[in-house]
């Protein structure tokens, strides 16, 4: 992929970049790893310091994070200023609640005093995706800085102005040179990164190709891999759900980001006595709604992030079709130029057709309709992804019921999937393993060190 900013509104090229050469890189290799050895003995205060001005930086550009947003990856200008809001809420918690997540912890033992000691490892090697460029970022770099780790960063082709400005919030933060360093390279480039031993973790959030291939090379370096992939949750509203508070979350959940988020709502699974006008109003909702400029914020149908992912998410759309499903609204690109592709929802899926399996990356909503509880539950695990879910019924018994039924790393009860710093994120199966975000997403890349002091005989 060429590391380029295409504005996905119309297509047109804005700006192109040079990958790093080998010397290049191994410079700034060897400036991560040296800033490292004095970075870790800072006390967490002081690296908490630098994640709260790196939150008070962003809130005050948030206009010009924004822009930068729209601009390379097309989101809506106000959803991408939820992001650069929802990034600075990320960086702000992990700088008050550092100290309190990375106290000793005692262990009980009758031979002696046992404690776990978190130290940090070293450089951890950040492959991140376009869909939230700021936000996917702070996830894995607020709580490995706070912890003495530092970051180099693999961000998507098609996202670099966005990758170079958050180097550049950390340098006007005060990060010492090194603490956060973006690598301009391409995927290639990664297995190499792999083999490095002063990269000691490596954590990628994207396609299941990605991240087999990165799980691959850091296996095969006995490296820690985190893996945040792909996802088709399953939205499931139960015969005695609130109809309209699931119409407009399914609206959020399946189409905000233009549906491409990991977690968004892919598959509406409802039961039979609520489904047609849950239908109905959902259609209702996204019929009719502003195409535009995504910098314009009257606008409500933006661009997908690029032309191949619009094309490919046409196709996909197609060939479902082309196999008996039919399509109840949209279906088809927008015709205008740019990665505009209309808002869809698909019924009549069976096994064995693309949309029953394949994750569509895209305002493409699959919708089914089930006779019990018990074929929800099913439908919604019949799928080798595993990330989250979300689960409707006015009985919270029952619905926690069912949630612990379904096999992914998160359920929402009444309510879309949503990600908030102190809630953990990440997924099972298929989706990737480890988790971000909480006390559990700052211990992934520590190292858990016992130190034992055995009692005195006497
Ligand atoms: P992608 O192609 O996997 O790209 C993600 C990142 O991985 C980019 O930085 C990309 O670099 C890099 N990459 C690509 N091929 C690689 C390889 N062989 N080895 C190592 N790194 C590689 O994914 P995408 O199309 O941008 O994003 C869509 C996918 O990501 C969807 O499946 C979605 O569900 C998933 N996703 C998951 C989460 C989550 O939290 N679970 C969040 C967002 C997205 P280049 O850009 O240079 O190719």
């Amino acid at each position: 992929m060429p590391i380029q900013t295409i504005n996905p509104y119309n297509n047109q090229l804005i700006k192109s970049f040079d990958e790093i050469n080998d010397e290049q890189l191994e410079k700034k290799l060897a400036k991560a790893h040296k800033t490292y050895l004095s970075w870790k003995n800072t006390e967490i205060k002081e690296r908490a310091q630098l994640l709260q001005k790196v939150a008070d930086l962003m809130r005050e550009k948030k206009a010009e994070l924004s822009k930068l947003i729209t601009l390379e990856m097309g989101k809506l200008i106000a959803q991408s200023e939820s992001e650069i809001d929802m990034c600075a809420s990320v960086y702000e918690y992990y700088a008050q609640n550092a100290e309190e997540f990375l106290a000793d912890k005692p262990m009980k033992n009758k031979d002696g005093k046992a404690f776990i000691r978190y130290t940090p490892t070293g450089i951890i090697l950040a492959v991140e995706p376009w869909n939230y460029p700021f936000n996917q970022v702070a996830r894995l770099a607020a709580p490995n800085i706070v912890g003495g780790n530092v970051i180099v960063l693999k961000h998507a082709s098609n996202v670099p102005q966005c990758a170079a400005m958050i180097e550049k919030l950390f340098k006007e933060a005060g990060a010492p040179d090194g603490v956060f360093t973006n690598l301009p390279i391409g995927a290639k480039r990664i297995a190499k990164l792999a083999e490095d031993e002063r990269v000691t973790g490596m954590s990628l959030t994207g396609s299941e190709k990605a991240g087999s291939s990165l799980a691959e090379a850091a296996g095969k370096n006995l490296k820690k891999s985190v893996l945040e992939l792909g996802g088709s949750d399953a939205f499931i509203i139960l015969d005695d759900a609130d109809v309209d508070l699931a119409v407009e979350k399914a609206v959020l959940g399946r189409f905000n980001n233009m549906g491409q988020a990991c977690t968004s709502s892919k598959r509406l699974i409802a039961m039979e006595n609520v489904a047609d006008e849950f239908l109905q109003k959902l259609k209702a909702k996204i019929e009719h709604l502003k195409v535009g400029d995504p910098m314009d914020p009257n606008t409500e149908i933006g661009p997908l992030s690029s032309e191949d992912a619009a094309k490919k998410v046409a196709k996909q759309v197609a060939v479902t079709v082309k196999q008996g499903a039919k399509v109840l609204v949209g279906g088809k690109r927008i015709k205008r130029e740019g990665a505009f592709m209309e808002f869809t929802i698909l019924t009549d899926i069976e096994p064995g057709m693309l949309a029953y399996s394949e994750e569509i990356f895209g305002p493409v909503a699959s919708f089914y309709k089930v006779k019990t509880e018990q074929q929800a539950i099913d439908l919604a695990n019949d799928t080798g992804y595993g990330l989250g879910g979300s689960v409707f019924s006015n009985d919270e018994d029952r619905a926690v019921q069912v949630a612990s039924q379904i096999d992914t790393g998160m359920v929402f009860i009444n309510q879309n999937v949503a990600s908030q710093p102190d809630l953990p994120f990440g997924g099972t199966k298929r989706s990737g393993y480890g988790r971000e975000l909480s006390a559990l997403g700052i211990e992934e890349f520590m190292n858990r060190k016992l130190i034992f002091i055995p009692n005195k005989s006497k």
